[in-house]
C-alpha cells in the first residue's frame, strides 16, 4: 500500500504532507519533491534560529525571517496557490517570537524576530 503521508524531518522537527491533498491540487511527484526539499530547508532555518540568542542576534533572526518568507512564497507557488503574504502559515511559528497577537499584521515592535527595535 502506498503511504498516504509524506513526512519531512530535520532533527526532532517534522512537517507532514498529505498525498491526497497533493493529488487533489494536481501536484506532480517532481514538484512534490521540490516542496519537500523546501520544507526541509525551512526546518533547518528554524533550527538555526532556535540556537540564536534573541538579545544579541536580532539581525540574524530577522534575516532568517526574510529567508523563511521567501521560501514560503516559493512553496505557495509550487502548491499552485496564489502568492500572498497574508496566507503565510508559518511565519509566526518561529523561535524567540514574543508577538502578542497571532495575526500577520499585529507584531510587537520589540519582538526579536518581527519587531524593529
Ligand atoms: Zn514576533
Amino acid at each position: 500500500m502506498k503511504k498516504s503521508l509524506y513526512v519531512v524531518k530535520y532533527k526532532e522537527r517534522t512537517i507532514i504532507i498529505s498525498r491526497d491533498f497533493a493529488k487533489a491540487r494536481g501536484i506532480s511527484k517532481k514538484r512534490l519533491k521540490k516542496i519537500r526539499k523546501l520544507h526541509k530547508k525551512r526546518l533547518k532555518i528554524i533550527d538555526r534560529m532556535e540556537k540564536a540568542d534573541p538579545k544579541t542576534d536580532k539581525v540574524f533572526l530577522r534575516e532568517m525571517l526574510q529567508k523563511l518568507i521567501k521560501l514560503d512564497l516559493k512553496v505557495q507557488k509550487l502548491w499552485n496557490f496564489e502568492k500572498s503574504l497574508s496566507h503565510l502559515q508559518w511565519w509566526r511559528q518561529v523561535p524567540h517570537c514574543n508577538c502578542p497577537n497571532p495575526t500577520f499584521y499585529g507584531v510587537s515592535p520589540s519582538c526579536p524576530v518581527h519587531g524593529f527595535f
